[in-house]
């Protein structure tokens, strides 16, 4: 059977993260791609498990080079995903998830139209926007800056395959399930 790239987008503190992991926990032959990025990494963050760190200037170079599937410059930088990385992948026999901003996600659509958009919406923005601030990872600023986006976001939403709510973690889990078993034996 063919393997499946499936592209999972939701606004800045939507929980699309706690959703990610808990799908991948239950769904082992599928895995989450590592983006390259030139944000500084967070606490706890691995260079190449959570991303690959790489410099601004690299990052530009890989763009000059074609090396990307898809990337997108989002609050204030780089992020995006290799076709090396996705090819090698795929001959592994993955299933491939792109938990990706949805600049990128337009992109790989438009390259690879078999994907597959899944896009995590908040029950409402203002639920949004506190959970945003209870994750306390990022400064005010950022904060704003996030937020700013969510409308874009929610609009760029309108063209993706399926928007799962977010107002609970195993029922957006289970739909999701249900989204991408029926794509892959179609
Ligand atoms: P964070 O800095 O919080 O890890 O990620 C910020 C945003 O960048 C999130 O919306 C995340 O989904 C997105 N993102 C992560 N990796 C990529 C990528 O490879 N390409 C694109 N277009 N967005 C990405």
């Amino acid at each position: 059977m063919n393997k499946k790239l499936f592209v999972i987008s939701g606004c800045s503190g939507v929980g699309k993260g706690t959703v990610i992991n808990k799908f991948m926990e239950r769904n082992k032959d599928f895995i989450l791609s590592v983006s390259c990025t030139t944000r500084p990494p967070r606490q706890g963050e691995i260079d190449g498990i959570h991303y690959f760190f790489i410099t601004k200037d690299e990052f530009e170079q890989n763009i000059k080079d074609d090396k990307f599937l898809e990337h997108a410059c989002f609050a204030g930088n780089y992020y995006g995903t290799k076709k090396k990385y996705i090819q090698q992948k795929f001959s592994e026999g993955f299933n491939i998830i792109l938990e990706i901003e949805t600049q990128g996600a337009l992109q790989v659509k438009e390259r690879m139209p078999e994907a597959l958009l899944i896009f995590i919406a908040p029950p409402s923005v203002e639920e949004l926007e506190n959970r945003l601030r209870g994750r306390h990872t990022e400064d005010e600023e950022t904060i704003q800056k996030r937020l700013a986006q969510v409308k874009t976001e929610l609009e760029r939403s309108k063209k993706y395959d399926f928007v799962v709510i977010n107002d609970d973690v195993n029922r957006a889990v289970e739909e999701i399930e249900s989204i991408v078993k029926n794509d892959i034996t179609k």
